[in-house]
């Protein structure tokens, strides 16, 4: 008896656990391209225009994580208005194909659920990153390409527009100087990293620990027919896993996709435990420049540690949290 009634004298002492999580430390960080951005490349005012941009997607975004919102609202707004904007080859202002046209890629990852969407060579979707998403939640798959991409939209009701919609007159005389550049070498200067790239992407950390990130591009400039890069393949453009890391990617495709960077990314954090500016570091400044080619990443972890690394001149970036909040164009030590 005196056992039973100390258990429950025991029963009824003992504090009941309360379930008490911290809240994770809110952080957006977000991209709008890397390439050959040395100083000086942008007029004062180019660059005002280009900082205030990213300063909106970042609040934007950051609104909403601030707000307790979901870390896939966060990366989809932030990317909406980058593709909306037109200094940005995402969206409106993408880059032009060989033949004159827009080809729109993208993707978007869920850390919490490892759900994933995926379009590719979308010509007539306003925001492909809105399309990525209602594939990721409104599917059973994972990826959808050209006409069948846009069929799944107009099912959808995402908002279609003209291809017309896509060009600007700065994108187009640029095509107009690479063909013409071509002819006179009577080279293939399709996928030449000279040219400035110009994607955009956001990884997001919510207060209930959820990782998120997306990606949205025209991709390089002069590529082929069909031409698909890494930005709508996960694993390669986009990776999100609430276990490691969340990380969008920027520069030459090909390569990216080659190296899986986001994933290897997230892999060497999951598997041999590094931060994730050191497994940035290694996937950049080794493997990528290892193999000749270039551009960056945003990545971000589940503690709200961060990194915007690349290896080409500079990248269009920007990070918000609770302690800071800042945009960049070009490489450090090299800022105004
Ligand atoms: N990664 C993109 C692609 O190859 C281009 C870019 O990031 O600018 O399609």
């Amino acid at each position: 008896m005196r056992v039973f009634l100390t258990f429950i004298a025991l029963f009824f002492t003992t504090p009941v656990m309360a379930e008490h999580h911290e809240a994770a430390p809110v952080t957006i960080v977000i991209h709008g391209g890397a390439g050959a951005l040395a100083p000086g490349r942008y007029s004062p005012e180019q660059e005002a225009v280009f900082r205030d941009k990213l300063s909106e997607a970042l609040n934007a975004g950051y609104e909403i994580l601030d707000n307790g919102g979901a870390a896939l609202d966060a990366v989809e707004a932030a990317i909406v208005l980058m593709e909306d904007a037109p200094m940005f080859n995402a969206g409106k202002g993408a880059v032009f194909t060989r033949e004159g046209k827009n080809e729109l890629d993208s993707s978007i990852m869920d850390g919490a659920t490892l759900n994933a969407g995926a379009v590719a060579g979308v010509t007539r979707v306003k925001n492909p990153i809105k399309l990525a998403r209602a594939v990721m939640e409104k599917s059973e798959h994972v990826m959808f390409a050209r006409d069948g991409a846009e069929k799944f939209a107009k099912e959808n009701g995402l908002e279609m527009v003209k291809p017309g919609y896509f060009k600007t007159p700065e994108r187009w005389a640029r095509y107009k100087k690479a063909l013409k550049a071509e002819k006179e070498k009577e080279k293939d200067a399709s996928l030449s990293h000279d040219f400035k790239y110009g994607t955009v992407g956001a990884v997001a950390l919510d207060a209930n620990g959820n990782l998120a990130a997306g990606t949205s591009t025209g991709g390089m400039m002069m590529k082929k027919y069909g031409r698909v890069g890494d930005t709508p393949i996960i694993g390669a453009g986009t990776f999100a896993d609430n276990k490691s890391c969340a990380v969008s990617s920027t520069g030459w495709g090909e390569y990216f996709i080659r190296l899986t960077i986001a994933r290897d990314i997230c892999a060497q954090v999951e598997y041999q435990g590094k931060s994730v500016e050191e497994a940035a570091n290694d996937v950049i400044h080794h493997r990528l420049q290892d193999m000749g080619a270039d551009g960056g990443v945003i990545v971000l972890g589940p503690d709200g540690s961060y990194a915007m690394t690349f290896n080409s001149k500079g990248m269009f970036r920007g990070v918000k949290n609770a302690d800071t909040e800042q945009v960049a164009i070009y490489g450090e030590g090299e800022e105004e």
